[in-house]
């Protein structure tokens, strides 16, 4: 088959691969936007801190020439052509295409005043984070605001002050990644943050990007203005899809795609954070945007565009901070639990949020030697309730017990 992949990152490299592996004789097209060998976004604070390039460049920088993939880097696709199958790029060139995975991802999501100012930095893009780090290893930058107390704002504040930078995030609701931390877990985060010279300041909006010509402070909705050296949006991101509008693929927040992660259109899929495919949970629609999710979707993809026809289980929220020296790992779902059962010790904290007797959500900080085991209870919505409160105890990960117990309950 003669496919056309947009999108180098986990999701497209991933698909890229399988269809080489499972189709020798037919041709690949990858194309991206940077001019960068396929890398995983995942592992860039990593390789600012380390400058260790093996974990960004996940699969080798020749991974292309390795597997005959003919990879296309500044190639931007401003449309696409559903009736006479082809891609349209930026210089209106067109790659005509037998089967397409869109793997486009997602993008900076900003909708503050301000926001397309020139000045402003995001951690989004390999190219965007360069210039940052960039900035501040050429000594031209010493303070950083953070709008945004979401995983990458976490993340990005760590490298930054690892890197000797006086940095403040600052957050809507007030405490940090509410999406995906429950308070007692965020404030262990946050402890370790402050104790790495992360300064705090949630519960606060902030409304607009403000400075001319370049963006230099941030102004809170209770008039106050705040200046630093570097003003980083961190607010959140959206999928890549504005390429799509005259395209007849439907779309909401991202792509539309069934249980075999094909689109509205026959015979064009798509994968990774553009995909609004199934959460394994509640059955919903639903970006969770994460490395695995995007590399078993790249994967399944491709199989199905040649023909396999693997229905996808569904994708899973989880979310690890590496960098804290604190381990903290969330899994899961906190919404909505009819038990919680919790266990803390010093700085390790454990909580299992239930329902229905089975495991929804996992919240592990400091001792996360368990956390293979709950998610594994979790995925196979084993019922639970005959641990009791040793569910949460330490110990409870120990050996086969678990799985004695689960065949005998
Ligand atoms: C700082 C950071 C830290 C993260 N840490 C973690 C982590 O610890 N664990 C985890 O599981 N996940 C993490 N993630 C999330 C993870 O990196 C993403 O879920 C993953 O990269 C999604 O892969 P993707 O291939 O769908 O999209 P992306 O990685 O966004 O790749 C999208 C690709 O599409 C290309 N593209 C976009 N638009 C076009 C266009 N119009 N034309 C041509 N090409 C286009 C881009 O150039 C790029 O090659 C992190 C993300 C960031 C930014």
């Amino acid at each position: 088959m003669r496919a056309v992949i947009i999108g180098t990152g986990p999701a497209g490299i991933t698909a890229a691969e399988t269809l080489r592996r499972e189709d020798p004789s037919g041709s690949v097209v990858a194309l991206s936007t940077e001019p960068y060998a396929p890398y995983s976004p995942a592992a860039m604070a990593d390789h600012f801190l380390t400058g260790r390039d093996d974990t960004l460049y996940w699969k080798g920088q020749n991974v292309a020439e390795l597997r005959g993939i003919d990879e296309r880097r500044e190639s931007v696709v401003i449309g696409l052509d559903v009736d006479n199958r082809e891609v349209v790029l930026h210089d209106d060139s067109r790659i005509p295409f037998e089967g397409l995975i869109i793997a486009s991802g997602s993008k900076l999501n900003a909708p503050l005043e301000g926001a397309d100012l020139p000045g402003i930095f995001d951690f989004k893009s390999l190219r965007m984070a360069d210039e940052l780090i960039g900035r501040v290893k050429r000594g031209e930058a010493r303070s950083a605001l953070i709008v945004g107390n979401g995983f990458i704002g976490v993340e990005l504040s760590l490298l930054l002050a690892d890197l000797g930078v006086d940095v403040t995030i600052i957050g809507r609701r007030p405490w940090i990644m509410p999406r995906v931390l429950d308070t007692l877990t965020a404030a262990v985060a946050q402890r370790g943050l402050i104790e790495r010279g992360v300064k705090l300041h949630l519960g606060v909006e902030a409304e607009a990007f403000v400075g001319s010509p370049n963006v230099n402070s941030v102004r809170l909705n209770d008039g106050q203005l705040l200046e630093a050296d570097l003003i980083v949006a961190a607010t959140g991101v959206k999928p890549h899809i504005e390429f799509l509008h005259d395209s007849p693929i439907v779309t909401d927040w991202g792509i539309h795609v069934d249980d075999t992660l094909q689109t509205s259109e026959t015979g064009i899929f798509a994968s990774g954070d553009v995909a609004e495919a199934r959460d394994w949970l509640t059955g919903e629609r639903f970006v969770h945007a994460i490395f695995p999710n995007a590399v078993a979707q790249g994967e399944i993809a491709a199989s199905n565009l040649l023909g396999a026809n693997l229905k996808y289980d569904g994708a899973e929220a989880m979310n690890s901070l590496k960098h804290l020296g604190i381990p903290i790992v969330a899994m899961g779902t906190i919404d909505q639990p009819d038990d919680v059962l919790r266990w803390e010790s010093g700085s390790a904290l454990r909580s299992i949020y239930l329902r229905a007797g089975t495991i929804i959500g996992a919240q592990l900080a400091g001792d996360i030697r368990a956390a293979g085991v709950y998610r594994s209870l979790m995925l196979r919505r084993a019922d639970v309730s005959c641990f009791g409160r040793g569910l949460v105890e330490p110990g409870f990960d120990i050996g086969n017990v678990i799985w004695d117990a689960l065949a005998a309950s």
